[in-house]
């Protein structure tokens, strides 16, 4: 979502968007200190202007994440593989191209949600086709919501984006995908247990769940319908059975409970 409204406004507002590059010097600065991990997406980038472009002056930390997040998709076509936040890359697995389309899944979510519109509707973005393309959003919203969270100080205005709903809903279609895949796509099932597609759902989940996570101290970055979902136990059976181990550790669903208490949904 975060991105979806950034598109709109540049779309919208063209003429203010490049009057408006004024801040974009002190932002790279700010996340050089603030996000490190933000940063070397920024020094990957072979043409900043790509960046830049997404760098928006009306709300330096919406617009560093989003050029955040657009970044690592520009990387990981160019790499082949997902940068991963603590540096180093996993390479793509095209074999999960032929695994059945993730828009197979909307119907187990609200349909006028935006997530499930922009990602999983037919006819959509190539997530709701291609397990790839979701894998690479779980990766974008993952370094997304890492620089969001340590660029909380750069939010000068009242209330916050929700940051964290998009990550939420990504790895909830993630888990509910796995789910359908164990209960009726017997080749899309055991396709996922080989050992280097395993791996890399593995890594891919770690990391968003870590970054999760880090997240859920700072109040009003939404997503709360996903992370209940999420912590449902009983939707993670069979991605805790792929991964051998439970997909949302305890402690976490319990920070949850309260992260999605009524007092944070009235700072929203
Ligand atoms: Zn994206």
């Amino acid at each position: 979502m975060a991105t979806v409204v950034a598109l709109l406004g540049i779309a919208s507002s063209s003429a203010l968007a490049a009057a408006r590059t004024d801040c974009q010097p002190q932002a790279i600065r700010d996340l050089e200190r603030l996000s490190p991990a933000g940063h070397a997406v920024y020094l990957a980038m072979r043409d900043k202007k790509q960046f830049l472009t997404f760098l928006t002056c009306e709300d330096v930390q919406l617009g560093l994440s989003t050029a955040v997040h657009e970044s690592v998709h520009i990387l990981t076509e160019q790499l082949n593989a997902y940068p991963l936040i603590g540096g180093g890359s996993v390479p793509r697995q095209h074999m999960v191209s032929r695994f059945y389309p993730p828009r197979e899944i909307a119907n187990k979510f609200n349909q006028h949600d935006n997530y499930v519109q922009t990602y999983l509707r037919r006819g959509a973005a190539s997530s709701a086709d291609d397990l790839m393309y979701l894998l690479d959003e779980l990766n974008a919203y993952s370094h997304d919501l890492a620089s969001a969270t340590k660029l909380v100080d750069l939010h000068k205005r009242d209330g916050q984006v929700d940051h964290r709903a998009g990550l939420a809903a990504l790895m909830a279609f993630l888990m509910q995908y796995v789910d359908v895949a164990r209960e009726r796509k017997t080749p899309t099932w055991e396709g996922l247990q080989r050992t280097e597609v395993k791996s890399l759902i593995a890594t891919l989940w770690r990391q968003a769940e870590s970054i999760l996570v880090g997240s859920l101290p700072i109040r009003g970055f939404g997503g709360e319908t996903y992370l209940t979902r999420l912590c449902e136990r009983r939707n993670g059976d069979a991605l805790g059975e792929l991964l051998g181990g439970s997909p949302m550790s305890a402690s976490v669903c319990g920070a949850i409970a309260t992260a999605a208490s009524p007092a944070s949904a009235v700072a929203k």
